[in-house]
C-alpha cells in the first residue's frame, strides 16, 4: 500500500469499516510511515473537534472537503 491508498482508507479505518485484510495492510503501512501517521492523527483530531467527542459520523460534504484538503496536502509533500 502506498501513501495515497493509505490516506484514502483512513476515514474508513477510523470508522472501523475496513475488512480485516485491508485494515492489516493499512496498519502495516502506518507503522512504517510517519507522514500517514500524522495525517491519521489530524483526521482523528478533526473528527473529535467536529463531533465534540460524540461517536457521530462527519456530514458527507464536510468529510469530502476534509479529504480533498488532505489529498492536496499529501500530493504536495510527495
Ligand atoms: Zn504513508
Amino acid at each position: 500500500m502506498n501513501c495515497q491508498a493509505a490516506t484514502r482508507e483512513l476515514s474508513n479505518y477510523i470508522d472501523n469499516e475496513l475488512d480485516a485484510s485491508l485494515r492489516a495492510e493499512l496498519e502495516e503501512h502506518l507503522h512504517g510511515c510517519t507522514h500517514c501517521t500524522v495525517v491519521l492523527s489530524q483526521i482523528k483530531h478533526t473528527v473529535e473537534v467536529f463531533c465534540d467527542a460524540e461517536p457521530v459520523a462527519l456530514p458527507p460534504d464536510t468529510r469530502q472537503r476534509l479529504y480533498e484538503a488532505l489529498q492536496k496536502k499529501l500530493n504536495s509533500t510527495l
